[in-house]
């Protein structure tokens, strides 16, 4: 009987410390663990070829104790940055979001609940995939003021997605043109949340928004590298050229060839007048509010269109927008179009807040976006901004 005893607990003993197991092979994933011991894992984010920035990761882990906790050591090696949050899922569907009890520029040390689950599923910031913008498109696709089509084809093979949003029904002629991109840095996934919202706005049954299709006709690609975000890349910085690098003449990726040739066309019938460029750069950076870059000279028409805008913003959204004075003159998408367009109202780059302090950050992302549309639609019908 006592042999029998201690047989059970070698048994649960084994059981109990038997390796963790862990994948990153799905859409998007990415880790490179370094050593698991016990319920420890120490982990960064992957380089993947042609990349120089590291700081996604998406993964999961199985084979743990049940009912336990396990310790997770993020090895921080791109940009140091202590004011992360880690994200974990029970079913790669619901995420919980938790602070590091030891932060640290180089190593974050957090602490997760297994409860009684089987896999649990880790993220720098909850994940938004090349799969949830083609679902999100679908679940477009009977809406007859948006026509849901294709910019071309990735260096991968994937398509890029371009949704028109006018109502076609609407015999104005010609109509005044936005343009919006987003994502042209893999990582930076609070910036589809904040233009799902943006998206959904303009389409909305809002008196504004009915007018604005009227009126007006918004071309946005959502998502510019399909590759790096579908292949769990971090983007920024890859080689042979990062995507906001790239705004030339004989540009390097398709995408950015395509936008600036359909720009081109769309731009000879119609009175192109904003372009945005969306992104969301690091955690710590620019949290808590929108910024924008501003390239203009101060007290130009395009900066006192801008103040114009992010003072709406302001009042609809109680965050004052953060301005940044921008004077690098890299090859960045906002300074092609102001160099290309000279008489757009203007042409401008946002970062979306990655540390919003918000208990649900991706229906505040997509608060956000809705604010801007709607801002953006006001400073359109306002008599100033013409
Ligand atoms: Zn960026």
């Amino acid at each position: 009987m006592k042999r029998l005893i201690f047989i059970l607990l070698l048994l649960f003993y084994l059981q109990g410390f038997s390796q963790i197991k862990v994948c990153a092979d799905f859409e998007g994933g990415n880790v490179k663990i370094l050593q698991i011991d016990g319920t420890k894992i120490f982990f960064k984010a992957a380089y993947k070829t042609n990349q120089k920035s590291n700081i996604w990761f998406y993964f999961k882990l199985w084979d743990f104790p049940k009912d336990s906790s396990l310790s997770l050591y993020q090895i921080i090696d791109f940009v140091p940055y202590t004011n992360q949050k880690l994200i974990y899922s029970y079913d790669n569907r619901n995420w919980h979001s938790t602070n590091a009890i030891q932060p640290n520029n180089s190593l974050n040390v957090f602490k997760l609940p297994t409860d009684d689950a089987d896999t649990i599923f880790i993220a720098l910031t909850y994940p938004y995939t090349y799969s949830m913008l083609m679902d999100f498109i679908d679940s477009l696709a009977k809406n007859y003021n948006i026509d849901t089509t294709t910019l071309t084809y990735s260096e991968h093979h994937r398509r890029i997605p371009l949704l028109i949003i006018s109502d076609t029904t609407a015999d104005t002629v010609p109509k005044d043109m936005l343009w919006i991109i987003a994502r042209q840095h893999a990582f930076e996934v609070p910036a589809n949340y904040f233009t799902e919202g943006l998206i959904e706005y303009f389409l909305s049954n809002d008196s504004l928004a009915n007018f604005f299709r009227k009126q007006y006709i918004a071309y946005i690609v959502p998502m510019m590298d399909v590759d790096n975000v579908a292949e769990g890349k971090s983007g920024r910085s890859q080689l042979p050229v990062d995507f906001n690098r790239d705004w030339r003449d004989s540009a390097h990726w398709a995408a950015i060839q395509e936008t600036q040739n359909l720009i081109s066309s769309t731009a000879d019938i119609n009175n192109f007048r904003i372009f945005i460029d969306i992104h969301s750069v690091f955690p710590d950076f620019y949290d808590s509010t929108l910024t924008f870059f501003n390239i203009y000279p101060e007290n130009s028409e395009q900066s006192k269109n801008l103040s114009q805008l992010f003072g709406i913003f302001s009042q609809l959204s109680d965050l004052t927008p953060n301005e940044i004075h921008d004077q690098t003159q890299k090859p960045f998408a906002d300074l092609y179009m102001k160099t290309t367009y000279p008489y757009l109202d203007f042409s401008v780059t946002l970062e979306v807040p990655w540390n919003t302090g918000h208990q649900q950050p991706t229906r505040y992302w997509r608060k956000l976006g809705k604010l801007f549309a709607k801002s953006l639609i006001i400073y359109l019908t306002s008599d100033l901004s013409k």
